[in-house]
């Protein structure tokens, strides 16, 4: 059942994007059965379960941090996390930089925007970005990779709306990545999820994040 839905959906979108199958909430045999489906990036969005679910299941499995992050948390996920998708803050920037070097690696993230109309999501507004990066190199930061952004849409039916939000963080990128990320590891578009993946793609998005199509809806 999971692996037909995932199959469905990879085969129905472009090469260059690539799946992370959110398995928040959800059991250890779901994900498994995903697993032995072939699938091997999942998203989690609370650390501990993430912790609990890296340490219980195959150590192939490409784990991604999708959900809000404190800083607080960072050595916890610091060995192992493959992407950590919702980076807002200098702050956190600068703690998942120094858990890269004590674990003597470097770690993969996103930076996070605000896109959405809705007050109550995380992330930065470009011209608070575009400051940052102004009065502090980034790239000198040299145990993180920044390798795009990631952004979520309003939860509306308004389709239009939801790919102007999806364009607008399209247009971050490409700003960024011609004026300050110029490496060619700054190549992520972290967008889509079970609703509006169709038009994230229709927008430029190289990420999606599904949960409830794939694993079903959650309590
Ligand atoms: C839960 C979650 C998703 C997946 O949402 P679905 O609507 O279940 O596909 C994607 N991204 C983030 C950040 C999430 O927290």
């Amino acid at each position: 059942m999971i692996n037909d839905i995932i199959d469905e959906i990879k085969g129905t979108i472009p090469d260059r994007v690539t799946l992370v199958a959110v398995s928040k909430t959800k059991p250890n045999e779901l994900i498994l059965e995903a697993y032995e489906g072939g699938q091997r990036i999942f998203g989690e969005n609370k650390v501990q379960e993430l912790v609990d679910k890296y340490e219980s299941l195959p150590k192939d499995i490409e784990w991604h941090m999708i959900g809000h992050l404190q800083s607080n948390k960072v050595k916890y996920i610091a060995p192992f996390v493959s992407l950590i998708h919702g980076v807002d803050s200098f702050k956190l920037l600068k703690e998942i930089n120094k858990q890269g070097l004590k674990n003597d690696r470097v770690i993969p993230v996103l930076l996070q925007f605000h896109i959405a109309q809705e007050e109550s999501k995380f992330g930065f507004e470009y011209t608070e970005l575009e400051e940052l990066v102004r009065n502090n190199p980034l790239n000198a930061l040299e145990n993180v990779d920044i390798q795009g952004v990631m952004g979520m849409a309003s939860f509306t039916s308004d389709q239009r709306q939801v790919a102007d939000e999806f364009f607008s963080l399209k247009e971050i990128h490409e700003t960024l990545k011609e004026n300050y990320f110029t490496k060619d590891s700054f190549k992520t578009i972290s967008m889509g999820m079970s609703g509006d993946y169709r038009i994230a793609i229709e927008f430029g998005s190289t990420m999606i994040r599904i949960g409830s199509t794939i694993f079903g809806g959650r309590n």
